[in-house]
């Protein structure tokens, strides 16, 4: 081989070389900058637990992954006071299946302890009008039980049942270093729906509607669902849709389906309660000008 032919090759050689490193680099700064969409979207799934209507709770996270949506599971640890749901395996098992195969879709937060209405604070409440140390104390044993599922959880959001709590309430979840608490957005409060707000370092983002309408007891039709997400949309919001397991029979489950391909087609992030409260910290999800941007400068 000739000298001018080795050169003219190595010369190739580097010029391809290098053509694929620039496209790499372009490509991950892509990546790496931030977008911005016009509202954001979150799921929560209520009350998953052994036990009962596993079928159920199946379809309703099959539809999830299926969707390639997020979705953020408040998990009952000690089911009505009962044996803690580590003594069910097939349960732990699935869990563990989740967060292992679907991490980037799934994530476990905590929905109280028992899920007893202890008190009749605002109807019924879990926590509210308990001592605060009585608070600590069952918010704690219920955050261990969730974690020795396996050590890849780490609890970021918490979920009181019956959307009720009080102060304590969130002194507890806040001294116990969750980041999020969701519950009910409140209609005579004087937040904005689906404006999250920082309390001392604890996200408030709470779900901005439900798929059952608890006051009349019926489920929320499509077009329901669609004026409630308008509602945020217009507000540049985070919508969050509470939704619980049991509900998803198979008509439900399609309702939620054509739900989420109506709001795909909308200028809106997907994402996990945890990643939001955790972005919203950080302040690599922000809003600015009307538009929420995501990702790092
Ligand atoms: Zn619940």
């Amino acid at each position: 081989m000739s000298h001018t032919y080795r050169d003219i090759l190595l010369l190739i050689g580097g010029i391809l070389l290098a053509a694929l490193l620039m496209l790499s680099l372009s490509s991950a700064m892509i990546r790496s900058l931030p977008h911005k969409v016009k509202a954001i979207v979150i799921f929560r799934m209520d009350d998953p637990q052994p036990y009962w209507q596993s079928d159920k709770l199946k379809r309703a996270i099959d539809l999830f992954l299926e969707e390639k949506v997020p979705v953020t599971l408040g998990i009952i640890p000690k089911v009505m006071n009962k044996s803690t749901i580590l003594e069910h395996s097939p349960f732990i098992s699935y869990t563990k299946d989740l967060v292992y195969l679907h991490g980037d879709l799934i994530e476990i937060a905590q929905h109280g302890l028992t899920h007893l209405a202890l008190s009749k604070v605002r109807g019924a409440s879990e926590f509210a009008g308990l001592p605060f140390h009585k608070q600590l104390e069952m918010i704690k044993e219920g955050k261990n039980i969730l974690e020795s599922i396996d050590p890849e959880i780490k609890l970021r959001s918490f979920i009181p049942p019956f959307d009720t709590f009080d102060n304590n309430t969130i002194e507890a979840v806040r001294e116990l270093g969750f980041i999020v608490f969701s519950a009910m957005y409140d209609e005579d409060s004087s937040i904005e729906i689906g404006q999250p707000y920082v309390d001392k370092g604890l996200v408030i983002i709470h779900a901005t509607s439900s798929l059952k309408n608890w006051d009349t007891g019926a489920i929320r039709s499509y077009n329901e669902l669609r004026e409630s997400f308008s509602r945020v949309y217009s507000k540049c919001g985070v919508f969050v849709l509470e939704t619980h397991y049991f509900l998803f029979d198979e008509k439900n489950t399609e309702k939620i389906r054509k739900f989420i391909h109506y709001m795909k087609g909308k200028d809106v992030a997907f994402m996990k309660l945890g990643d939001f409260g955790e972005g919203y910290l950080n302040r690599t999800i922000r809003k600015e000008d009307g538009y929420w941007i995501i990702g790092k400068d």
